[in-house]
């Protein structure tokens, strides 16, 4: 299986290169390959101007019929998401579960959105984490009740820095179940 990486509107090359990278090194070798694909422009009709957010669902649903093939969709944006199909005042990422794509926002993974001083590393490590959790979904991996996985649900950026990048031995099971 490979990964195509996109981004909607601008996203930081470092966060692109190392989340390429990152979803290599924690689902491999269930993911051997991913490249970096064009940058899309946020589709005007995404925004909401009564939250100030982005209507992932909308993005996804675009990106899907846009990109064709068997491999997987990683979307990266730096615009903050919200979904229409839970009642959550944001979202970090949004996945077809299973399914072919998925997206990932960096908006509320970096410090300085909480008026904190830049840390790219905190940033760096917070969008892999979020990468691997939404490409899982996509392979049909549900929330996780184990703390020390990447698949347990994040309400906020502590929860994030509190699972690591890697899956639990069970969803590791689960995963090869579903794929091989
Ligand atoms: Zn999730
Ligand atoms: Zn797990």
């Amino acid at each position: 299986m490979w990964v195509e990486i996109v981004r909607v509107g601008e996203v930081n090359q470092t966060v692109v290169e190392t989340v390429r990278k990152g979803i290599i090194k924690y689902l491999g070798p269930i993911i051997e390959n991913s490249t970096i694909g064009p940058t899309f422009n946020m589709p005007p009709a995404a925004y909401n101007p009564d939250r100030q957010q982005y209507d992932a669902d909308l993005i996804l649903n675009r990106l899907c019929h846009r990109i064709r093939g068997s491999h997987k969709v990683l979307a990266l944006t730096e615009r903050d998401l919200y979904t229409s199909s839970a009642n959550l005042n944001f979202i970090f990422g949004l996945a077809q579960c299973p399914g072919r794509c998925a997206i990932v926002s960096v908006a509320r993974l970096d410090p300085s959105f909480y008026r904190k001083r830049m840390n790219k590393k905190l940033l760096l490590e917070r969008s892999v984490k979020e990468a691997v959790h939404e490409l899982g979904h996509t392979f049909g991996l549900e929330h996780c009740p184990n703390q020390r996985c990447v698949m347990r649900f994040s309400n906020s950026v502590l929860e994030v820095d509190e699972k690591p990048a890697s899956l639990c031995t069970e969803c590791w099971r689960k995963l090869y179940t579903r794929v091989l």
